[in-house]
């Protein structure tokens, strides 16, 4: 249930093991909507073995070489990711575009338009769901003996199963727009992207392809409706942020939006639990903290590859295969977990955090560390290591 990446991918990686695989997904076809764009190096990699050619990746990937960071007090330190490891500003629509064509190539059954509006889990000696289905062509029924929950934040598969909620102490919201470029490289060449900090609030800025950044503003959900209660629209909102953002102006500021300006919100959705009899969640179905990390999207491949291989394994009898799924989900994203709930609770702190980064954009080595891990090129645990966090934070 759901195209996007992780769902698409799940479907290409299932279909290629021979496994006959249905997508739903609600879009008739992909369109910009409040999401990642910005990657870390190992997506490209990712992406690849999916099947996507170089020509395609080219198409699909502006290469990052670092990402600016500026603090609420306006100190500015760059994470590098130099070549081979550039990171990704990828073109989202046409990355959907591609997975899905992918999944159908590698013999997956596509069903865009298609809205799942209930799932019905069956118990008993052969578990599964019943799926109702709303398609162009009048509502249809399901049964499936697996379902693949990829449907996003408000997974209707975690809420079938009993498993969802948001998560109340963070309720934020995520507001993002394309806008054209006019100092955009030539396709293909790095740029670098820049994150800009503020009191409550972040701004993330990411080159992608045909000349284009993509602007993201994460922001508290109260304050967004304050705001549009006063009568401002989402664009409106979008431009009161980028025309005071604090750090070097850039000609995409005065330009032209390229799409509408969308919102997500609240953004930080939990489950209880990532599979069971006849179920497996992936990508942000399986829980979503925060986008400041960067790594929902390599997070959604990485569940779809371990999804594929949890399913295969148990249509070979594993009977275990869905508790190790479970099992390796946690041993690869709890310490990223805790990474991205430590970057939040230096966001409440605006002054703490100025200070880190002060001491990040003079330390060389420190640096290296943490933009290696943010990216997923060596294990998250290293900025959770007492002598990283002594070294960042001892005075
Ligand atoms: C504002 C914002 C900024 C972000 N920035 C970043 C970033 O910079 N880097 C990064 O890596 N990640 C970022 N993320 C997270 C990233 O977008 C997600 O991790 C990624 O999209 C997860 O992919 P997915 O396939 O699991 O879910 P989704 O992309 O949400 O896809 C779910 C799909 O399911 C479909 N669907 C839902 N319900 C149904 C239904 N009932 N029937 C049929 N289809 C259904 C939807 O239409 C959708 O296509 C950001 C997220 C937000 C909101």
């Amino acid at each position: 249930m759901g195209g996007g990446p992780s769902g698409a991918a799940a479907a290409t990686h299932l279909a290629a093991a021979g496994v006959e695989v249905v997508v739903f997904e609600r879009l008739r076809a992909p369109r910009w909507r409040a999401s990642g764009v910005y990657s870390s190096p190992s997506t490209r990699a990712r992406l690849a073995g999916l099947g996507l050619s170089e020509a395609a990746l080219v198409r699909l990937i502006r290469p990052i070489d670092a990402m600016e960071v500026i603090g609420p007090g306006g100190t500015r330190c760059l994470l590098a990711y130099d070549a081979p490891d550039h990171a990704c500003g990828i073109d989202r629509v046409r990355l959907e575009r591609a997975l899905l064509d992918r999944a159908a190539a590698a013999g997956a059954c596509v069903r865009e338009g298609a809205v799942v509006r209930t799932l019905a889990p069956r118990e008993g000696r052969a578990p599964g769901s019943t799926l109702d289905v709303s398609t162009d062509d009048g509502p249809q029924r399901w049964n499936a003996r697996m379902v693949v929950g990829a449907d996003g934040p408000r997974s209707l598969v975690a809420s079938a199963y009993g498993l969802g909620g948001h998560v109340r102490l963070s309720r934020r919201a995520g507001v993002t727009v394309h806008r054209a470029d006019p100092d955009a490289a030539s396709p293909g060449m790095p740029m670098t992207a820049r994150m800009v900090i503020g009191d409550g609030w972040y701004c993330g800025i990411c080159p992608v392809p045909e000349e284009r950044v993509n602007v993201g503003i994460v922001m508290s959900e109260a304050d967004l409706r304050a705001r549009l209660r006063g009568g401002d629209g989402l664009a409106a909102v979008a431009r009161s942020f980028t025309d005071h953002l604090h750090g070097p102006r850039a000609a995409w500021h005065d330009s032209t939006d390229t799409d509408a300006v969308t919102v997500a919100l609240p953004l930080a959705h939990r489950v209880i639990r990532r599979s069971g009899r006849g179920f497996l969640l992936v990508g942000d179905a399986s829980g979503f903290i925060d986008p400041l990390t960067g790594d929902g999207l390599l997070r959604a491949f990485i569940s779809a590859e371990l999804a594929a291989h949890a399913i295969v394994a148990a249509r070979a009898g594993r009977s275990d295969a869905m508790d190790h799924y479970e099992r390796r989900m946690h041993a690869r994203f709890a310490p990223r977990d805790i990474v991205s709930w430590l970057l939040q609770a230096f966001l409440a702190r605006p002054g703490l955090l100025e200070y880190a980064l002060r001491r990040l954009a003079t330390r060389t080595q420190l640096r290296a560390t943490f933009a290696r891990a943010l990216a997923e090129l060596e294990p998250a645990g290293r900025i959770l290591e007492p002598r990283f966090l002594v070294r960042l934070l001892a005075p």
